[in-house]
C-alpha cells in the first residue's frame, strides 16, 4: 500500500475528537488494507514499529530528525530550527519545509508502507561508529520519497510522538468491524490478545485466517501473556460468596510482578507492563538458572527487595533497581528475592487451562528453594478464621496483605475476575483504597506552583467502551519534587485537542494529554458528581505515587469504581 493513503488516514484521525468516529474511520480503512500490510499498519497506527514487548527503539533524537529535514528540503539547519521554534513540533516543521523542496527531487507518492517499515527497522539495527549519520540518511531518503503530509507523520513515528489517540483495544475494535462485520467479535479478538498481546499478529491472523485462526492462537514461550488480576472485597466474609470451598491464601508481596519465559535460547523477564526487564535483573537470571528446572517454561512471581536477613523491604527500595546504568552496583546495594506463585507453561505444554492446584503443584516440582528464590508463602483452608490469622501474620511480616485464590480456577489471562481476591490492610481498617488513574489533562499552577501544574485531571478506564472517563481533579499531595518532574514527563504526551478516547463533563482542563501516565490516588470517598464524565467523583483525593509500572489501559476501571460506590451504600 502507498504510504500516502496511510498519511491521509492519519490526517482524518487527527481531526476527530470522538472515539466512535475514530473507530469507524479506522475500520473503513482497514477493510481496504491488503493482507500483507495489515500487521504493519496496525503497529504504525499505534505509533510503533513492533509490538511493545519487543522493545524496539528507533533511537532518533529530535536534533537528528531536524537535520534530516534540513537535508531533505535543502534548507539550512538554522532556518529549520527557527521553524521548529515557531511550530513547536518536528512533524509540522517537516511538513512546512518540505512543501518547498525542489520538485526535481520528488518522486512523489512512491513510498510504500512496507518500505517505510523496513527502513525504520533498518534504523534500529544501525549501530556503532557513524551510525547517527547513517540513520539520518535513511530518514532523508524516506522524507524525499514522501509527500510533505507524509513527512509530518514519518518524523512523528521516528520520534515516537505520533499520537493518533488509538490504543490496542481501539485497533481490535476496528479490526472486528472491518473483518467480521460485527463489533461483538472483539471479545474473541481480546481473548486471543490476552495470550498474544501483539496487535500485528492478531490483525494478520484475522485477515488471513478469520476467526477460526484467532481461536487457535496459543501461548508462545518468549512472548508475554497478559497477567491475571485480582478483584477486591469490602469484607472478608464475602470471600466465600465468590469462592466456595477451599481457598489458597498467599502472601501479597509489595514488589514488582514478573513473568519469566525460558526457551532454549535463554530466559526473558517481563514486567507487569510486558516490558522486557531482563537486563535490570542479572542476579535474578542467575537464581532462575540455578533453581528452576525445565526445558522451557513460563512462571510468575513477585520480586521484593530484602535486607541482609532476608526480610522484605519497602517497594520504593526495590524501585532503585529500575535503572539502565550501574546495574551491577545496585545488584549488591539492593538484593532481591523472587517469590514464585504460578506456572503457565511447562515443557511444551500450556497450563493456562489447568487448575491453580495443578499449576502450583507443577511449580513446586521444578523450583529448588533458596535465599533469593522461593515459593510464595501460603495456607490452604476453608476456614475464614484461619484466613484472617494468616493475614495478621503477613501484616506483622510487613507484607501488603493476602491474595485469596480459587483452587480449581484456570489462569484467566488479562482478566480481573473473582478467582483471585486481594485483601489489604486498608480494606480491613476502613474502606479507603487507592485508585490508579490516568492523567488526561492539567491546569496551570499559580503562585507557588507557577511554571508547573496546579492540578491534574484524572480519569479511570472504561474497558467496555475503550474510553477514559474523568473522575477527579487532583492537586493535593503533589510534592515539589513531583511538581518539578511532571511537566517534563507529560510534555511528550501533550496534544492540542481533547484526545478522542477521553470523555469529560463539566470540568475541562487547560492542557490535554494523550492518556499515558498513571498515578496512584488515595481518596476518602466516592460521591455522585455531574462535574466528571463517570458521574462520580473522588472526595479528598491525594496523590500517592506515579505508577510507571502500569499502562493507561491498566488503570482502575469505571466498572470497579461503580461497584465500590454501590458497595459503600450510597
Ligand atoms: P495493587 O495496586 O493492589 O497491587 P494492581 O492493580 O497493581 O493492584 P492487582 O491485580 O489488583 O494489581 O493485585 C495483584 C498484584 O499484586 C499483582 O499484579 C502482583 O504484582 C502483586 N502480588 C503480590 N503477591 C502476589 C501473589 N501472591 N499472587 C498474585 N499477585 C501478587
Amino acid at each position: 500500500m502507498d504510504f500516502q493513503k496511510l498519511a491521509e488516514l492519519y490526517q482524518e484521525l487527527e481531526k476527530t475528537s470522538s472515539g466512535n468516529k475514530m473507530r469507524e474511520i479506522l475500520s473503513i480503512f482497514l477493510k481496504k488494507v491488503p493482507e500483507e500490510d495489515i500487521a504493519v499498519i496496525s503497529y504504525l497506527t499505534l505509533g510503533q514499529i513492533a509490538s511493545e514487548y519487543e522493545g524496539v527503539v528507533l533511537g532518533i533524537a529530535e536534533k537528528s530528525a531536524l537535520k534530516a529535514v534540513a537535508k531533505a528540503s535543502g534548507i539550512d539547519e538554522a532556518k529549520v530550527k527557527k521553524t521548529m521554534q515557531e511550530t513547536g513540533d518536528a512533524g509540522l516543521t517537516a511538513e512546512k519545509l518540505l512543501q518547498k523542496k525542489p520538485q526535481t527531487l520528488v518522486p512523489m507518492g512512491k513510498l510504500t508502507v512496507k518500505e517505510l517499515f523496513e527502513k525504520l527497522h533498518k534504523i534500529t539495527r544501525t549501530t556503532g561508529a557513524g551510525s547517527q549519520e547513517e540513520k539520518i540518511n535513511i530518514l532523508v531518503n524516506l522524507l524525499q520519497k514522501s509527500s510533505p503530509k507524509g513527512a509530518k507523520y514519518i518524523i512523528r513515528i521516528a520520534l515516537g510522538t505520533l499520537r493518533m489517540g488509538a490504543g490496542d483495544m481501539t485497533v481490535l475494535d476496528a479490526l472486528a468491524i472491518a473483518y467480521t462485520g460485527d463489533k461483538k467479535n472483539k471479545e474473541q479478538l481480546e481473548r486471543a490478545y490476552n495470550i498474544c498481546p501483539d496487535v500485528g499478529i492478531i490483525a494478520e491472523t484475522l485477515a488471513k485466517k478469520g476467526l477460526k485462526g484467532i481461536e487457535k492462537i496459543d501461548v508462545h514461550v518468549g512472548r508475554p501473556i497478559k497477567m491475571m488480576l485480582a478483584q477486591r472485597v469490602d469484607s472478608l466474609e464475602k470471600v466465600h460468596e465468590k469462592i466456595p470451598g477451599k481457598l489458597a491464601v498467599e502472601a501479597k508481596y509489595d514488589g514488582e510482578r514478573m513473568q519469566v519465559h525460558k526457551t532454549k535460547d535463554g530466559i526473558t523477564i517481563f514486567s507487569r507492563r510486558m516490558e522486557n526487564i531482563t537486563e535490570q535483573y542479572p542476579d535474578v537470571l542467575k537464581y532462575l538458572q540455578e533453581h528452576v528446572s525445565g526445558k522451557d517454561y513460563v512462571i510468575e512471581g513477585e520480586i521484593v527487595a530484602i535486607d541482609k536477613d532476608g526480610k522484605p523491604l519497602h517497594f520504593q527500595i526495590l524501585m532503585q533497581r529500575k535503572r539502565k546504568t550501574d546495574i551491577e552496583e545496585y545488584v549488591k546495594k539492593v538484593p532481591v528475592q523472587l517469590k514464585l506463585f504460578d506456572l503457565l507453561y511447562y515443557n511444551g505444554k500450556s497450563f493456562l487451562h489447568e487448575s491453580y492446584e495443578k499449576r502450583t503443584e507443577q511449580l513446586a516440582k521444578i523450583v529448588t528453594k533458596g535465599k533469593h528464590i522461593t515459593l510464595a508463602d501460603r495456607v490452604v483452608t476453608d476456614d475464614l478464621g484461619q484466613v484472617d490469622q494468616f493475614f495478621q501474620k503477613m501484616l506483622k511480616e510487613k507484607q501488603e496483605g493476602i491474595m485469596i485464590k480459587a483452587m480449581n480456577s484456570e489462569y484467566q489471562a488479562g482478566t480481573r475476575g473473582w478467582n483471585w481476591i486481594k485483601w489489604k490492610k486498608e480494606y480491613a481498617t476502613e474502606m479507603t483504597d487507592t485508585f490508579d488513574l490516568v492523567i488526561v489533562g492539567a491546569f496551570y499552577g499559580k503562585g507557588k506552583r507557577s511554571g508547573t501544574y496546579g492540578a491534574l485531571l484524572c480519569a479511570c478506564y472504561n474497558d467496555h467502551n475503550d474510553t477514559f472517563e474523568t473522575i477527579t481533579k487532583l492537586g493535593t499531595g503533589l510534592t515539589d519534587e513531583i511538581l518539578a518532574e511532571l511537566p517534563k514527563k507529560l510534555q511528550k504526551y501533550q496534544v492540542g485537542h481533547k484526545p478522542a478516547r477521553v470523555v469529560v463533563s463539566e470540568i475541562k482542563p487547560e492542557v490535554w494529554f494523550e492518556p499515558t501516565v498513571v498515578v496512584e490516588v488515595l481518596a476518602a470517598e466516592i460521591t455522585k458528581s455531574p462535574s466528571h464524565a463517570l458521574g462520580l467523583a473522588l472526595r479528598f483525593p491525594r496523590f500517592m505515587k506515579l505508577r510507571d509500572d502500569k499502562k493507561a489501559e491498566q488503570a482502575t476501571t469505571s466498572k470497579e469504581i461503580q461497584q465500590m460506590y454501590r458497595k459503600s451504600g450510597k
